[in-house]
């Protein structure tokens, strides 16, 4: 059995736009390009990440799929 660790290394806030991609060298988020070059966003921004996949952030949250 493999032992995969399930880490999103994309996100994208719902807020302002901004992306960014993980970084594993950096071990750091990094915003990622687009075709119009980096999607920043707003620097005041919460920003609330849209992750891909059932990645849950917190603890306690019930509602993704078990198994
Ligand atoms: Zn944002």
């Amino acid at each position: 059995m493999t032992q995969t660790l399930r880490t999103p290394d994309r996100r994208s806030c719902e807020l302002c736009g901004r992306t960014e991609v993980w970084d594993e060298d950096s071990g750091a988020w990094r915003v990622a390009a687009g075709d119009d070059g980096p999607e920043v966003g707003s620097l005041h921004c919460i920003h609330e990440w849209d992750i891909n996949g059932s990645f849950a952030p917190f603890a306690g949250r019930h509602d993704a799929v078990e198994g």
